[in-house]
């Protein structure tokens, strides 16, 4: 057998722990006694002091969540029985959907600084840059994210991250992938392998990673900070590339992402019809960000969603270490947070992502600061952060089935002691993870 077969039979994460269930028609209290004559299908009663349902409502107090069969079946507060009726109850904690993060490198090593970041992607075997991204799937399970979408790594390792995970082969979290990112021949992240300069050549490049498997395509329109030969200021790419890209992505069913630090690509992207605006810089300047609330407009009208990164430096007052980290790339971190918050008041619909794997960034870890620092820095309320990596992060990257506690939809939930939507930190107190129904188990989880 090859050596990356082997590696991905390899069970690097431990099992899937037997779910706790009660058959159909023998559970207390009213959660399925509409359905019991389903014979044969399991339900499971979990119960709460609070259910957050991802929605950006009030969390429902002393509240249950039947499941059945991988899915959400019924919610329902009923104060004062938590304990009696449920076969697990959580006392002191809170329930919440999944957690989406979407847009994260799984490739990638988040090490000291982006050289060091790029040199590892570029230089290590296939092998072990496929164990890693196993890894940092899994770290960011065990942080309650149980959806990721990776936005670009080196070849086709992220489809192998993401189909050993469905078949089994290891436990992770469901991963969308885009492959390698589309970008220019010098352009930001050409190292990790598909370049494209004119715009037939972009289609084809769309083409090729919708024919391998991609679950959407991934457009580099600007420069980036992690590819000096790029610049940051600049479009890659004019406007007909672009929509020949979205237009091959649409003929496959796929959506579209866009990476964005200036803020000269955003017209582009939404004459191109881009669904999720990747960083969404207001960048006009190496000094300089300026909101324009006609191109926000334009953005709040059509159908697109834009990603927040609240990498490493922008956790400068939750983290001393992180106090003016890379300051003159990132620049005023106070003008930025200004636009963002503007771009939200205008109305466009958005999501919070880590951009795990890059310099710093880890997955897992970096999940509560990035939260914690997305509501200091963009003044949200912590419900409103939590529906950012939740019911609009399955909207924007066209999940329908996740991301709200509600019936129907799937039963991958986060258990965590406290309640994060009174202090947002609680949402790293991290008890138990279900995906699709079933509790996650890691060797080293303790309860
Ligand atoms: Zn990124």
């Amino acid at each position: 057998m090859p050596a990356l077969e082997q590696l991905m039979e390899a069970r690097v994460g431990g099992h899937w722990a037997e779910a706790s269930s009660l058959e159909a028609g023998r559970c207390p209290g009213r959660i399925g006694d509409d359905s019991s004559h389903r014979q044969g299908v399991r339900l499971m009663i979990i119960a709460a002091e609070w259910v957050i349902d991802g929605t950006g409502a009030a969390p429902l107090r002393h509240a249950r969540i039947g499941i059945r069969d991988g899915l959400i079946d019924k919610v329902e507060g009923v104060e004062g029985i938590v304990a009696s009726t449920a076969d697990i109850s959580f006392p002191g904690c809170t329930i919440l959907p999944g957690l989406i993060d979407t847009h994260v490198h799984l490739t990638f090593g988040a090490l000291d600084s982006h050289e060091a970041v790029v040199r590892q992607v570029t230089t290590e075997p296939e092998p072990i840059l496929l164990a890693r991204a196993i890894g940092n799937a899994q770290a960011a399970l065990r942080a309650g994210v149980t959806t990721l979408r990776d936005c670009g790594g080196r070849g086709l390792l992220t489809l192998a991250v993401r189909d050993a995970i469905r078949r089994g082969h290891v436990v992770g979290p469901d991963v969308l992938v885009s492959g390698m990112p589309i970008t220019t021949t010098s352009g930001h992240l050409h190292y990790l392998g598909l370049r494209a300069d004119t715009e037939a050549e972009v289609r084809a490049a769309a083409e090729s990673m919708a024919e391998a498997g991609v679950d959407f395509i991934k457009l580099i329109a600007t420069g980036g900070n992690m590819t000096p030969s790029s610049n940051r200021l600049a479009s890659q790419y004019d406007t007909p590339a672009l929509c020949a890209a979205a237009e091959a992505a649409r003929e496959h069913r796929l959506h579209t992402a866009a990476h964005v630090l200036a803020r000269c690509a955003l017209p582009q992207c939404i004459e191109a019809g881009i669904r999720t605006i990747e960083h969404c810089m207001w960048r006009t300047a190496e000094d300089r960000l300026e909101f324009d609330a006609e191109l926000a407009r334009r953005l709040a009208l059509g159908e697109h969603y834009v990603g927040f990164t609240f990498t490493a430096p922008t956790w400068r007052k939750i983290l001393p270490t992180a106090a003016g980290l890379d300051a003159a790339l990132m620049g005023d971190l106070d003008a930025r947070f200004d636009t963002e918050r503007r771009t939200i008041d205008a109305g466009v619909k958005y999501t919070i992502h880590t951009d795990a794997g890059v310099r710093q960034t880890p997955f897992g870890a970096a999940l509560r600061y990035v939260l914690e620092a997305a509501v200091q820095e963009l003044q949200l309320t912590p419900l409103e952060a939590i529906r950012a990596v939740t019911a609009t992060a399955a909207e924007a990257i066209g999940l329908a089935d996740r991301g709200i506690i509600a019936p129907g939809l799937r039963a991958d939930l986060l258990v965590v002691e406290g309640n994060p939507s009174r202090r947002i930190a609680d949402i790293g107190n991290v008890r138990r993870i279900m995906l699709g129904g079933e509790w996650v188990s890691f060797p080293s989880a303790s309860g």
